[in-house]
Parts: structure tokens; C-alpha cells; sequence
């Protein structure tokens, strides 16, 4: 069985992590979903809230896993005897700092090996950091979030 881990910090989860997993389903017979927790950054959504969404969003699809951690990424993949990484690359910006991480899981641990797909079309611009302002300069975000992730990000923020 083929599993990837799509890391990140889905502050929130949007429709450009979104594709990126709808693709990587195409490649992997699992994927986990996994927030990476910062301990010196300050989130948006708890850890537990962001958690509780991608449950609820995904609750019907098998193959796709929510999980937290806050340690090395490698070491995740090493306990959960994941072999991949999924990764989406929006633009040069991004290529730069993947291809550096990359590097550094591959010498952490040398089994692990990492596939990106790059964002297509209307998705290339969007970061949760964008998302987030706009939400809270109540802007409609409806067409940037899946629709259970935007029910739910009301819910916290009332
Ligand atoms: P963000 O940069 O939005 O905070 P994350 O830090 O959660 O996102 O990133 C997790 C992964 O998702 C990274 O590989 C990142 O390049 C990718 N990603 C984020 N937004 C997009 C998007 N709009 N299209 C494709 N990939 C994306």
C-alpha cells in the first residue's frame, strides 16, 4: 500500500491544498494529512479546531487521514512507515524552499522520498495566509475554502 504524507499548516485548509490532495489520492492509496504545530507560531485556528474540520470534512473518504504533530516530519514517516511526501509547488517562491526541505528530509532520513505536483490555474494565488485576511476583514471566502472548512471557521469565530 502506497502512503504519502501531505504536511502543512492548513491555517486554513483551502481549495489549493485541496486539489493538491484530490491529485495525490490519484497517486497513493492513502494520504494523511498531517498539521505540522509550530510551537513559536502563534495559529489562527487551534491545532485541535483545524484537526476537528479535516475529520469532519473528510469523515467519509477511507483513504485520507487527519492527524497532528509537532515533531520532524521524517520522524512521523519513519513511525508510520510512510515512504512519501506530498507537496505542492504554487510558484518559484515556493519551488526554493521545498527543494531545500526536500534535501534536508532526504538527509534525515534517506527513504522517504518526496513528489510535488504543481498548482493549477485559479489556485497558484492562494495561501491560507491570504485566506485569513480576507476572512477576517470579512471578505467571502467561500470560493477559496472547501464549504465544510468555511462552516466550521464561522462556527470557532463567532
Ligand atoms: P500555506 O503556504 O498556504 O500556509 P501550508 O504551509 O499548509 O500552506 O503548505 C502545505 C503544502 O501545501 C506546501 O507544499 C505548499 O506549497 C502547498 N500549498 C499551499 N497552498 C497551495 C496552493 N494554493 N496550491 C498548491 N499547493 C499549495
Amino acid at each position: 500500500m502506497k502512503k504519502a504524507l501531505f504536511a502543512g499548516s492548513f491555517d486554513p485548509f483551502t481549495n489549493g491544498h485541496n486539489d493538491i490532495l484530490t491529485r495525490g489520492l490519484q497517486l497513493f492509496d492513502e494520504v494523511t494529512l498531517l498539521i505540522a504545530v509550530s510551537p513559536s507560531k502563534k495559529p489562527f485556528l487551534s491545532v485541535e479546531d483545524r484537526v476537528a474540520m479535516l475529520r469532519s470534512t473528510f469523515s467519509n473518504t477511507k483513504n485520507i487521514k487527519v492527524d497532528s504533530w509537532s515533531g520532524l516530519l521524517v520522524e512521523y514517516a519513519k513511525q508510520k512507515q510512510i515512504k512519501y511526501m506530498l507537496r505542492g509547488l504554487r510558484g518559484l517562491g515556493d519551488f526554493e524552499i521545498e527543494h531545500h526541505m526536500d534535501s534536508m528530509n532526504f538527509n534525515l532520513y534517506s527513504d522517504i522520498e518526496t513528489v510535488f505536483l504543481a498548482s493549477r490555474g485559479e489556485h497558484a494565488y492562494l495561501s491560507s495566509s491570504l485566506v485569513r485576511e480576507v476572512f477576517l476583514h470579512q471578505g467571502d471566502i467561500s470560493k477559496f475554502v472547501p464549504a465544510e472548512i468555511l462552516t466550521q471557521m464561522k462556527r470557532v469565530n463567532k
